[in-house]
């Protein structure tokens, strides 16, 4: 299936229609989105590799804070990407995609494509965009992004244990802390340390502060906002960073309520500046990101108080209860850590849902990076034999009466994560020493806490 002829006697409205379901490297998204990473520079989207940006003529990554959108949008790089996924060849940054397609069955690329599909039924821009894609004579796109992705810098408010410093400055903080301590030294734990000077080097080198202040950040964006159809921002923590609220504010002078506004929180903080912005714009989902109920959360979230978290996802139905084109969803990362502990995250939500009479959605994610963390840090035997308590404890959740309901089409899915990975002795190594370098450094004790993990 590498290059698919798309069926010249089929009507232009049918015809990206047909690319998503023939076309098993085609992705919608070139045409259509924006994501920047907490450096400024530019990806197709959150799932492409790590360091696979946008580049210029001179290979160097564009910055969403420097370089002009059009200049962007209509480069070289761009029109390559677009001529790659039209012609299914596959892009090499897109791999993630493919890979996980093969794990799961299910990946970004296909939940992508058949958002956008939909999104054309709701207005005539979208759908003349999304028709387009098929056209092999538009070589520069005259219609800007309809959608971003923006994550804005590392300003955070947490130091979670699957993160790093480029997403959250208190990591960054941690590590550089415990490196210069000697915590990482030796030989046993060098995959560790050199794992985290990338990291710091990283950071060092790049601006993760001011690129979302420029004046062509806000220039960019003000070019963008009066048709941009769905602005995802995440961070660090969104909530906290005030280039959120004034390009909501943007779009609010742009007259765009209908942009629908998306933002993964991880629900530590309430901020009413960014609410009270929030709650004028009529599509909106928010996305709570919940790792872990109790203490499992408190140690994976660290240092956040699950008490404070229950209370602003209460809020957060609340909120929605009322605005019915309001979504809210969450998203649990599936690690080594929490895939024995889902059961009590449901609960949470399954309470506030009730509590509210507003649908909660609960999708898993399966990680990849800590690889230590990944689920192939734990034998399949353990995972299998906790599948099946698993099964019968969720059973509970597959009911019509709740809100929060937790039906086949999520079960396999997480399912699957947990049960496909193949084991790893190296990384089942790593892990216990991850474990004890956090314990360490924040006087935790996760190997008592994680005892059975870790056995
Ligand atoms: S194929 Fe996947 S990685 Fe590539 S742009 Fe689409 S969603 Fe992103």
């Amino acid at each position: 299936m590498s290059s698919v002829p798309v069926p010249s006697d089929l009507p232009k409205e049918a015809k990206v229609q047909w690319m998503t379901k023939n076309m098993n490297k085609f992705c919608v998204l070139p045409w259509i989105n924006l994501h920047t990473s907490p450096n400024g520079y530019i990806k197709l989207c959150c799932s492409i590799q790590y360091n696979s940006y946008i580049l210029n003529e001179t290979d160097t990554p564009f910055n969403f804070g420097h370089d002009s959108i059009e200049k962007i949008w209509n480069s070289g790089f761009m029109r390559y990407v677009r001529e790659t996924h039209r012609e299914n060849k596959g892009f090499s940054a897109c791999n993630e995609c493919y890979n996980v397609e093969k794990i799961s069955g299910h990946s970004p690329r296909m939940g992508q494509n058949d958002e956008w599909i939909r999104r054309k039924e709701k207005d005539a821009f979208t759908a003349e965009a999304v028709d387009d894609i098929a056209r092999e004579d538009v070589l520069d796109l005259e219609r800007l992004p309809l959608s971003l992705e923006l994550r804005l810098g590392n300003l955070c408010n947490l130091q979670c244990v699957t993160c790093y410093g480029l997403s959250s400055s208190p990591i960054y903080d941690e590590r550089q802390t415990q490196l210069n301590n000697g915590d990482v030294d030796g030989p046993q734990l060098a995959w560790l340390k050199k794992m985290w000077v990338n990291e710091k080097n990283l950071v060092d080198e790049a601006d993760v502060k001011n690129w979302y202040e420029t004046d062509m950040f806000y220039e960019n964006f003000r070019k963008i906002a009066p048709k941009l159809k769905r602005l995802y921002t995440t961070g660090g923590e969104p909530t906290l960073i005030k280039a959120n609220y004034k390009m909501m504010q943007m779009l609010l002078d742009a007259g765009n309520t209908d942009c629908a506004i998306e933002f993964t929180s991880n629900m530590a903080n309430w901020n009413y500046e960014f609410y009270s912005r929030l709650e004028k714009f009529k599509n909106v989902e928010i996305q709570m990101s919940l790792d872990g109920a109790g203490e499992v959360g408190g140690y994976i979230r660290y240092p956040s108080d699950l008490n404070r978290v229950k209370e602003n996802i209460m809020k957060a139905a609340e909120m929605a209860s009322t605005r019915p084109n309001w979504k809210v969803k969450c998203y649990t990362v599936l690690q080594v850590l929490n895939y024995r502990h889902i059961l009590p995250i449901w609960e949470i939500l399954r309470e506030a849902a009730d509590a509210h009479s507003k649908h909660i959605d609960w999708w898993p994610i399966t990680l990849y990076s800590p690889p230590q963390l990944s689920l192939g840090a734990i034998t399949i035997e353990k995972r299998l034999a906790w599948l099946k308590e698993f099964k019968l404890l969720a059973a509970e959740f597959n009911s019509k009466v709740s809100y929060f309901r937790i039906n086949d089409s999520t079960m396999t899915p997480c399912i699957d994560s947990i049960k496909n990975p193949e084991y790893s002795e190296e990384l089942n190594k790593q892990l216990k020493q991850y474990v004890q370098v956090l314990d360490k450094s924040r006087k935790l004790n996760g190997v008592e806490l994680f005892k059975e993990e870790l056995s």
